[in-house]
């Protein structure tokens, strides 16, 4: 499978992670991708980094080690209605947004709550992906999560984290399998990230694209298959289509079938 980009990944700022930003993006670059995005895990994560982390991204350099870099988050998902933690004068600043729910961040609900407050975030125009929609312990609605998508042009996260073996988000293989039937059903685009917390881990996404194989997923609904396709989801990429940097290691990548042969797959696992 072509695989030119991972927006899923976290740094050292975001508390639980182990790299810098710096060291992400040469990881990224070293292993081939066309983009590369890092989404911090935003303020409600407990030991997480300020808001004014997410206000200051004028400062990075877009490209980075050759990298086209994005600089987004990873919103919490606070509640039943799909309010995040950052508010709309700072998300519309930043190139991309994700929006989850982790399980320290929300009360208890049920899998019509969960299911409620994806929809309602997914609404939120400043909202481009959801992350890991793939946990027993957070039930959901897949076909109304899918159809949802759909309508909202949300794009919905296969993460490749929630899917190594040992992982602490339960049942996410049966779930995502749930989650990509529906999807092809109603013709809803995902997207593969690797959830990294370390640089080994940076663009890995050997087990979605395992799971996405198996299920014979159309490729044309997976975005990292293309620029184009992302771009359609994503404002700030659609703005940058015309870098030839952007297009050179496109093309570059498209040489190569994937990045899912992790020969150092860490042994981490996918926690928040
Ligand atoms: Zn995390
Ligand atoms: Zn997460």
């Amino acid at each position: 499978m072509i695989d030119l980009m991972d927006l899923h990944t976290h740094t050292i700022a975001c508390g639980h992670a182990y790299n810098t930003l710096y060291e992400m993006a040469r990881s990224a670059s070293e292993k081939g991708l066309a983009l590369f995005g890092s989404s911090d895990h935003a303020p409600s994560m407990p030991g997480s980094c300020h808001k004014y982390y997410f206000t200051n991204f004028r400062v990075i350099p877009r490209v980075l080690y050759s990298m086209p870099l994005l600089m987004g988050a990873e919103l919490n998902i606070l509640d039943f209605d799909g309010q995040v933690d950052l508010p709309p004068d700072i998300l519309k600043k930043m190139d991309y947004a994700i929006a989850s729910i982790h399980i320290q961040c929300i009360a208890k609900g049920t899998a019509a709550d969960y299911t409620r407050a994806y929809v309602k975030a997914m609404e939120n125009p400043l909202i481009h992906i959801i992350g890991h929609p793939d946990d027993s312990r957070l039930p959901a609605d897949y076909d109304t999560l899918a159809a949802a998508a759909r309508e909202t042009h949300t794009l919905l996260e296969i993460n490749n984290s929630s899917l190594r073996p040992g992982s602490i988000r339960i049942g996410a293989k049966d779930n995502c399998a749930k989650l990509l039937e529906r999807c092809a059903h109603y013709g809803t685009s995902i997207i593969m990230g690797s959830d990294a917390h370390c640089e080994a881990d940076a663009g890995n996404h050997r087990y979605a694209i395992e799971l996405l194989e198996e299920l014979q997923f159309p490729e044309e609904l997976i975005v990292n298959t293309s620029l184009d396709r992302a771009a359609s989801f994503l404002p700030c990429l659609a703005a940058r289509l015309d870098d030839p940097l952007l297009r050179a290691r496109e093309a570059d990548a498209r040489r190569v079938p994937s990045h899912s042969a992790a020969a150092d797959e860490p042994s981490v696992s996918g926690g928040m």
